[in-house]
């Protein structure tokens, strides 16, 4: 596949020039039966749009003229969104005439939203916008945006007049942001099978966000937050706490777009847990790799958790609720293996031994599955 480089960004190919054409032709038809016999004023908004109005007007075949307006907008302030006019256009150039704003692509539409503002001071007789690409998942404003060539899912893209850092406006065709082939994987066994020992291991090593659902509760619980009151209810008691709970705090996390990559810890504990991961993954493009299974017998399970609770200070760790989180384990987690098995993505690891020859075992089936963990 053809790759770019635009400074410290690699870009593939995304949306080659015949969609393009066509969707500047479709353009360019409404706007002909919007404009009937008015002759149209498009405003063209610097840079990005440069591109597109060329093309756009070349496809246009009643008259018009074009301006061009310039916005720039400053973040990493305070007030973010704050947009000023760099290029102005003399009001008496639109008043009383029908104008068509030229947008290269309209995400949250704040910068839309001044872009109207402004211009409707100048007095149109008409307003409308005309964008290539609207990515419906971001914007966010109640103007519906008249002419729009296509929408884009929440992607950052360069070509065709659109830039990262000022480079890439050049190239013919749209191309987007290579998604690092990260690693997301859940580490998977028992309660005591040694998962948060291991996880804390493999995060350093491989630079993953880690996520111990019951951590987050313990956190929770000690911060006394209404998350914490619920949760603790079923924690002290042995029991996983609903599904809702702990997909709700899940949904939170996962969000987070600079991860290099997950790993799971205690979760997902349920097959619906693992459904629902799957989707809030899927909706990043991204995809759980592994669940690796280190697998550890009951009676060493329950001597390792009562030694545990000498010193954890955790209310779970007593002998008999112990016993009711291996039930819990067995009736409504293990399940989970087999999710993961259906889809080919079940490693058992022997997780008795010692805690570095465990951790090795675990790179090993990590390494294997051929992924590049880091930029
Ligand atoms: P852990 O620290 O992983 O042993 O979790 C301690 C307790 O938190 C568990 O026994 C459950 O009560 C609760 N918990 C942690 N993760 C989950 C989950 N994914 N689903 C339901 N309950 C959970």
């Amino acid at each position: 596949m053809k790759e770019i480089k635009l400074h410290d960004k690699v870009f593939v190919p995304y949306i080659g020039k015949e969609r393009i054409a066509q969707a500047v032709k479709k353009v360019a038809r409404e706007i002909e039966t919007y404009a009937q016999d008015d002759q149209i004023v498009f405003v063209s908004i610097l840079k990005g749009a440069f591109v597109f109005s060329s093309d756009l007007l070349k496809h246009y075949r009643k008259n018009a003229s074009i301006e061009f307006y310039r916005l720039k907008s400053y973040e990493g302030t305070s007030s973010t969104g704050n947009v000023e006019i760099i290029v102005d256009i003399d009001a008496k150039l639109i008043t009383g005439k029908k104008v068509v704003v030229i947008e290269d692509i309209i995400d949250t539409g704040n910068t839309l939203e001044k872009i109207i503002s402004e211009l409707k001071k100048k007095k149109p007789a008409d307003l409308k916008i005309a964008s290539l690409f609207l990515k419906p998942e971001v914007y966010n404003k109640e103007y519906e945006v008249d002419f729009v060539g296509m929408e884009i899912p929440n992607k950052f893209i360069v070509g065709y007049g659109l830039d990262y850092n000022e480079l890439g406006r050049n190239i013919p065709e749209i191309y987007v942001l290579k998604q690092r082939k990260m690693v997301d994987v859940v580490l998977f066994g028992p309660p005591g099978a040694g998962k948060g020992t291991q996880a804390q291991i493999l995060k350093d090593k491989l630079g993953l966000t880690y996520i111990a659902t019951g951590d987050l509760f313990r956190h929770h619980i000690k911060n006394q937050t209404k998350l914490g009151k619920k949760a603790k209810e079923y924690i002290d008691k042995g029991n996983l706490v609903p599904d809702e709970i702990t997909i709700g705090m899940i949904e939170e996390i996962v969000k987070d777009p600079n991860s290099h990559g997950f790993i799971f810890d205690g979760f997902p504990r349920t097959v619906k847990q693992a459904e629902v991961l799957d989707k809030l993954l899927k909706d990043k493009d991204l995809i759980i790799d592994a669940l690796l299974f280190l697998d550890v017998p009951d009676e060493r399970i329950i001597k390792r958790l009562v030694e545990r609770g000498k010193t954890s200070g955790r209310s779970d760790d007593n002998e008999e609720t112990i016993k009711h989180r291996l039930n819990q384990y067995h009736n409504f987690t293990e399940p989970v293996k087999d999710y993961y098995k259906k889809q080919n993505k079940f490693y058992k690891i022997d997780g008795v031994g010692d805690i570095d020859e465990i951790n090795q075992r675990l790179l090993d089936v990590i390494k294997n599955l051929k992924l590049q963990v880091r930029d």
